[in-house]
């Protein structure tokens, strides 16, 4: 049989790293990305460089490859759908629309009976005036946020004029939780009621960006459960194939909210490529190419540290690691304030 080639859409680290996944396993990977710098294109066997409203592009790109996957989600649904005319694309595109808006994403989970926080559509600043319940909160774009991006904290109902708000675009306000923690649950689904999960996995936050990802998460048997539960609910309920991320809130009372969910594979799971006898990419690409599903073994507790911005360059230029200590560059051309530039993962 000849090789399988999947494309991937999007040439961030998180292609970068489903492209060396794929490699273990043989397969072929073409990523197509509107970024000419593309940092994934130091990892994948083909690079194809384009607008995602490109249709020439796009279907040319189709053609060549067996089965289609994204890094990202903030991808045209239309894009998508395109595609999957000629070759599968999955987690299919439906997913992908329903998650990319914030507000569809929570009325989604909340009607699984999933709590998630309070929130309430705000399309103009006058919205707001009657709203002083949501406060303290957090404005957000419900479409293309990403690492705080599109983010505004709000404690009293005037701030929002002080602010310089475009209302072009939509917004969700969401009532700030208290936060005692924060985690993730990953899971790979491969069919109906089959999926392997990861333990969840305990997150801190510099300036709405990850930065420090920790196995295991100190929590309690019941959040353990209660979070690998409702991520698995989740994943069938959207029939999702590959891998998926849910991230939780955890209050000072111990309740557990969804904050939102990743269609993808995720930041926080950076650590299972050393901590797992299979990675979050692995499992990610032997799910959409319908490979064997291998029971998933936690082999090590693990740290992750994101290096953002020139944080990684003291890494680059002194490399002193001892083996329990893996870096990884994800060899962007520019160093840019906030930017993920790579990580550390330590095994404990
Ligand atoms: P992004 O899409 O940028 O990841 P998130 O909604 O996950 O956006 O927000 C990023 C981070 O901001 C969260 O991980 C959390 O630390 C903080 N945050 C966001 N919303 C809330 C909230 N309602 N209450 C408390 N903290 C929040
Ligand atoms: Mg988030």
């Amino acid at each position: 049989m000849s090789q399988k080639n999947l494309g991937i859409i999007g040439g961030g680290q998180l292609g970068s790293m489903l492209s060396e996944a794929a490699k273990k396993l043989n397969i072929k990977t073409t990523i197509y990305s509107d970024d000419i710098n593309a940092p994934a294109q130091n990892f994948c066997d083909e690079f194809d460089f384009g607008e995602y409203n490109d249709k020439t592009k796009i279907l040319n790109f189709a053609n060549k490859v067996d089965v289609i996957t994204f890094e990202f989600e903030n991808i045209p649904y239309e894009t998508l759908n395109e595609m999957n005319k000629l070759k599968p694309v999955l987690p299919k595109p439906s997913v992908n629309r329903l998650i990319q808006h914030r507000i569809a994403e929570k009325d989604f989970i909340n009607k699984l009976n999933i709590r998630t926080t309070r929130y309430v559509s705000i399309e103009k600043p006058s919205d707001i005036e009657t709203l002083g319940d949501f406060l303290p909160g957090i404005l957000k774009t419900t479409t293309m946020g990403y690492d705080g991006k599109g983010q505004y904290p709000l404690k009293k109902i005037e701030d929002i004029n002080s602010l310089n708000i475009d209302f072009s675009k939509g917004y969700v306000l969401e009532k700030l939780v208290k936060l005692k923690k924060e985690i993730s649950v990953i899971i790979t689904r491969f069919g109906n009621n089959n999926y392997e999960v990861y333990d969840p996995i305990e997150n801190t936050h510099q300036d709405q960006i990850l930065k420090y990802s920790v196995i295991p998460a100190e929590i309690s048997e019941k959040i353990l459960y209660q979070s690998k539960d409702w991520a698995t609910q989740i994943a069938e309920e959207l029939k999702y194939v590959g891998t998926l991320c849910v991230e939780f809130f955890i209050d000072r009372n111990e309740n557990l909210y969804v904050n939102e969910i990743a269609p993808r594979v995720h930041n926080s799971g950076h650590l299972t490529i050393n901590a797992y006898n299979v990675s979050q990419f692995e499992n990610h690409i032997r799910a959409v190419c319908s490979m064997e599903k291998i029971p998933l073994k936690k082999l090590y507790n693990a740290k992750m540290v994101n290096l953002i911005g020139d944080q990684i360059e003291p890494y680059r230029k002194n490399l002193a690691l001892n083996d329990k200590e893996f870096f990884f560059d994800y060899l962007k051309k520019e160093i840019k304030e906030k930017r993920k530039m790579g990580h550390i993962t330590t095994l404990l």
